[in-house]
């Protein structure tokens, strides 16, 4: 069923035979602008959106307005309006145009049809089984270092982020994008080294707006048990028997980083407000990575640095209970 929606290297009139993997998702991404009407629409498009930067003491917030983000920035997650809705992620309902390429073996890799970014993918699993990191942790890092040249992959919490929380699903940006892989290296001077030795070092970040936790290693097997920790940390301080709300970026070059967000709810208070008192705003990832999506130009043109404080300290874990989690972390390492 779904061998028929892989994309076969004559179709991709850019790729040549031995080719990296990154030359045939460049290719993938120019055959389907140049065959389905919507992608081609959508990436040309792109070009009118607007940016603008925030900064504070160390760091920069890019606010980005982009109406093509209007479905996804107010998607019904709930779960009766997900079971009302034929999954727009399995392979029999993917639009007849748009096909991918085998990821992991278990992964198809698909153009975004709504994209943030010039080069924006999503990475569905293929079986349609539910949104949910603590199995597919281990796919994650070997699909982010297939795309290691060029692509940073992330991960939105089904409650977090995820537009389709009932299809397991990474997506993909170009690298180095997002403005927290720019500051990563300033970070880890100001931040809390929790563990380190030869083969992993920890840190705590806060003075960011928000909080994270972010793992560099390059060993597989090392990051893999430090995550299932850290996860088993959060979800104890938490207190909740289900997946912790998180979002999570993964690069690969040589090593692993992996940047944890934990988060306290999926919109701010102002999402559900009336007339001029809104603000349609939906974070995930990208935004946590530092790149604030917005998809009314009312609201690009209304927001500023305090909206955007006031954006990450609600739906950002607390100070607190981030502490907390540093304490039981490390008492699990010892
Ligand atoms: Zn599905």
């Amino acid at each position: 069923m779904y061998s028929s929606k892989i994309i076969s290297d004559s179709e991709l009139s850019d790729f040549h035979e031995g080719g990296s993997k990154s030359q045939k998702i460049e290719a993938l991404l120019k055959e389907q602008i140049s065959s389905w009407a919507l992608a081609k629409n959508n990436y040309h498009n792109l070009k009118n959106i607007k940016k603008k930067e925030f900064y504070f003491d160390t760091f920069k917030i890019i606010l980005q307005f982009n109406s093509g983000r209007i479905t996804s920035s107010s998607a019904k997650v709930d779960e009766k309006s997900i079971k009302e809705r034929p999954c727009f992620l399995c392979a029999s309902n993917l639009p007849q145009e748009q096909k991918g390429l085998l990821c992991n073996d278990k992964y198809l890799l698909l153009v975004n049809p709504f994209p943030i970014f010039d080069k924006h993918f999503t990475i569905p699993q293929i079986a349609h089984n539910p949104q949910e990191i603590l199995s597919n942790f281990n796919s994650m890092l070997l699909i982010a270092k297939e795309l290691k040249d060029d692509f940073t992959l992330f991960y939105n919490g089904p409650q977090c982020g995820a537009s389709a929380p009932d299809h397991m699903h990474f997506q993909a940006s170009p690298k180095n994008e997002l403005p927290v892989e720019q500051e990563i290296n300033s970070l880890l001077n100001s931040s809390e080294i929790i563990k380190t030795n030869n083969s992993i070092s920890v840190y705590a970040i806060s003075n960011y707006l928000r909080y994270l936790f972010f793992i560099e290693s390059d060993s597989f097997n090392s990051v893999v048990l430090e995550f299932r920790k850290l996860y088993d940390s959060i979800q104890y301080v938490t207190g909740i028997d289900y997946e912790p709300m998180l979002n999570i970026i993964v690069t690969y070059n040589e090593a692993w980083r992996i940047f944890i967000f934990p988060r306290k709810v999926h919109r701010a208070k102002e999402f559900f407000l009336d007339g001029n008192n809104k603000i349609l705003l939906s974070p995930a990832s990208v935004d946590f990575g530092g790149l604030v999506v917005t998809p009314r130009e009312e609201d690009f043109e209304k927001i500023d640095a305090e909206d955007i404080e006031s954006l990450f300290k609600q739906t950002s874990i607390d100070e607190n209970t981030f502490n907390e989690i540093i304490v039981k972390h490390k008492r699990n390492n010892n």
